[in-house]
């Protein structure tokens, strides 16, 4: 996804910065504000877009909570599925889980076993990638089920955490990165 200077700078300045939540020296990117922009939010969907297409993907599988404001419209536009990977207990038919640990814990994700199958290529969906975590976790998740992921995009990559490394040989793509 190629940005210019001035493009990433407007990004940036439609995003808040607020420091010390959830908790002390977290610096936390409020994107409350660039949803609320429909110029910049547009630009940002449509970027996304734009890489997923290049991967051909026939699902977009969204990450709850945030990964909802953003996914389903790349799959209407590229016109395919859109699944949703759901925190515990929130999908109602058969699922598969994946667990992954979070610094203090763990936390799952779960999908749908029939959402996605072999012949899916699944690009992965979020607001911002940190460590990748949950974004590995979802790769995994999806590979259980038995379909290949493709790529995986976000709004935001903390590029200094090298959530990459953890997401292997997956393309990832991101609009902005800090
Ligand atoms: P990770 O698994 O470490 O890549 O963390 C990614 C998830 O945590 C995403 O779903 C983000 O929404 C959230 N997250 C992590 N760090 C931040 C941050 N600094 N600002 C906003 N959201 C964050």
């Amino acid at each position: 996804m190629k940005i210019d200077k001035t493009q990433e700078q407007w990004i940036k300045s439609v995003i808040r910065e607020v420091a010390d939540f959830p908790k002390p020296g977290i610096g936390f990117k409020d994107l409350t504000t660039l949803f609320a922009d429909p110029k910049a939010f547009g630009f940002v969907l449509d970027a996304m877009t734009e890489s997923a297409r290049e991967l051909n993907p026939t699902a977009i599988v969204g990450i709850e909570a945030r990964g909802f404001i953003l996914a389903p419209y790349i799959a209407q536009k590229l016109g395919v599925a859109f699944v949703p990977v759901r925190k515990p207990g929130k999908l109602p038919w058969q699922v598969e889980r994946q667990s992954y640990a979070l610094e203090y814990g763990e936390d799952t994700v779960e999908m749908h076993k029939d959402a996605v199958g072999k012949d899916d290529r699944v690009v992965i969906i979020d607001d911002l990638m940190a460590t990748g975590g949950t974004a590995c976790a979802t790769k995994m998740l999806v590979q259980k089920v038995g379909a290949t992921v493709v790529g995986a995009g976000f709004v935001i990559e903390l590029g200094f955490l090298d959530g990459r490394k953890a997401l292997g040989d997956t393309k990832v793509f991101s609009v902005i990165t800090y």
